[in-house]
């Protein structure tokens, strides 16, 4: 049941095969033997589980249907809902309860998808490793000594463990992709604007965007359906007509273009992964792709820029944290003013702090023109190269992360280091471009190796179509972690 695409669980509960009540206790039973070890979850409430479970099968009972009603989701612990609590991995909001849900909870309350729980991640969604969580770090599934990729480590390693058939995932500079490719799942993050950040707490809001991480692209494509729609809570959301993401899924390959970034394959490429990547372009040939070369001159300035421009608008974004208004607050402090420091110093973590202070020195008047405005100029540039490289080609692979899982602790103390782990996935975030990540070959200590496509905006049922054409051919991403 574990390994069943989400169609088919749909179809079992909607058959009343399985309630979504059975179905959701079995996750359950799931995440009370393996959490303990992988520290995937931050909270987990079965009761309410259970509660939304028998309300999905008095839907069905009632012949109120979506075509996802009675399965279950974990949610990152990023997307405020109504009465969980939502911590966003840190000690400055680990009591804080939401008194509403975020837009993409709506939309999987509104299918009928009951919660299985909140998951771990890097606090604020700061870190690849999920190790700046004030929670403590998650393991990754394949093997306890790694890390799980981050910041969205818990959604990953939770579906990698099968203790969720899906879970929600956001990605500021790589945090669905990384984790799923280090994992060794099938994640998304979709154009800019096409799901509300509405609830969402927000890191860096121009790049900031929510999508689906699940064992297949079909998962993510029916996944998908439920999150994007125009949300007029938020100005960045775009009004587009409603798409389905599952409509290409089966149209062959035939004539699709695969563009390869010389500078995505250049000499730091890990060999390993470059022959894992390369072989999976190679079955995209044999299903009909033709390959080009394409150019990215300016993505290698991408690591640069993003560590200036999603620092400053995280110094902003993040100056609600006062002690005021959520979660929270020193317990002893001389006036107004002593509150604030003592609250912050004692309620964010070190990466957070080191972005906040970077933000507020890009932003500060003698410098701005110098950093922000620059990396902005650069932004565009590397904008304009992905729509030169889509004249030529429908979408382009290349690997996920320039390596696979990281032991626990190897980059804590050099944040550079760390920084290079989202080299590839950040391109995209900065031109606002949907990219995916989808499992395609170990190395060989039996960790997961990950392909990243981009494509054009709104192309994510192209994109899906590309990966779910690879999974009918490749077995990749059924393969599962020993003992799960
Ligand atoms: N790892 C990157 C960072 O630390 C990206 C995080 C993300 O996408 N949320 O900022």
């Amino acid at each position: 049941m574990f390994e069943q695409p989400l169609s088919t669980l749909a179809a079992l509960i909607a058959d009343r095969k399985l309630s979504s009540r059975e179905l959701t206790q079995s996750y359950l039973d799931r995440i009370a033997a393996l959490n303990p070890a992988l520290n995937a979850f931050i909270t987990v409430d079965a009761e309410k589980s259970l509660q939304e479970a028998s309300a999905a099968d008095a839907r069905i009972a009632a012949g109120d249907m979506t075509p996802l009603t009675g399965v279950p989701i974990a949610h990152k612990d990023i997307f405020c809902t109504d009465g969980w609590r939502t911590t966003c991995g840190s000690h400055m909001l680990h009591n804080f309860v939401a008194p509403y849900d975020a837009h993409v909870i709506r939309q999987f309350k509104a299918a009928g998808m009951p919660s299985l729980g909140k998951t771990n991640m890097d606090e604020f969604a700061m870190g690849s490793s999920n190790e700046t969580s004030y929670f403590g770090a998650v393991k990754n599934p394949w093997n306890h000594d790694y890390v799980p990729g981050g910041s969205s480590g818990g959604a990953a390693a939770c579906v990698a463990a099968r203790m969720a058939p899906a879970a929600t995932g956001t990605d500021t500079g790589g945090s669905i992709r990384q984790p799923a490719s280090l994992c060794g799942i099938t994640g998304l993050k979709p154009t800019y604007g096409l799901v509300s950040r509405y609830g969402m707490i927000a890191f860096a809001s121009s790049l900031d965007q929510a999508g689906p991480m699940a064992k297949s692209a079909e998962d993510c494509a029916l996944l998908l359906n439920v999150m994007t729609g125009f949300d007029a809570k938020d100005s960045t959301s775009l009004e587009r007509e409603k798409e389905d993401y599952s409509r290409d899924l089966v149209k062959p390959l035939t004539g699709l273009r695969v563009g390869l970034p010389r500078e995505f394959f250049a000499d730091g490429l890990n060999a390993e992964i470059g022959a894992s990547v390369m072989a999976a372009v190679d079955e995209l040939k044999k299903l009909g792709a033709t390959v080009v070369e394409v150019e990215l001159p300016n993505a290698k300035l991408a690591i640069p820029v993003y560590y200036v421009l999603a620092p400053a608008e995280a110094s902003s974004n993040l100056s609600r944290f006062d002690g005021v208004r959520y979660g929270y607050r020193a317990p002893e402090y001389s006036d107004l003013n002593d509150m604030y420091c003592k609250t912050r110093a004692q309620g964010f973590g070190a990466e957070v702090k080191r972005r906040i202070l970077i933000g507020a020195y890009v932003l500060s008047a003698g410098y701005y023109d110098a950093y922000y405005l620059q990396a902005q100029k650069i932004r565009r540039l590397i904008a304009n190269d992905f729509t030169e490289a889509f004249k030529t080609c429908d979408v382009i692979a290349g690997p996920t992360a320039p390596n696979t899982a990281f032991k626990l602790g190897a980059k804590t103390d050099d944040p550079v280091e760390m920084y290079l782990n989202d080299l590839y996935t950040i391109p995209a975030n900065l031109a606002g471009l949907p990219g995916m990540s989808l499992p395609c070959g170990f190395d060989q200590a039996g960790l997961p190796i990950g392909l990243q496509l981009v494509g054009d905006y709104f192309s994510e049922a192209k994109m899906l179509n590309v990966a779910h054409q690879y999974q009918r051919a490749t077995d990749w991403h059924a393969r599962k972690p020993e003992g799960v």
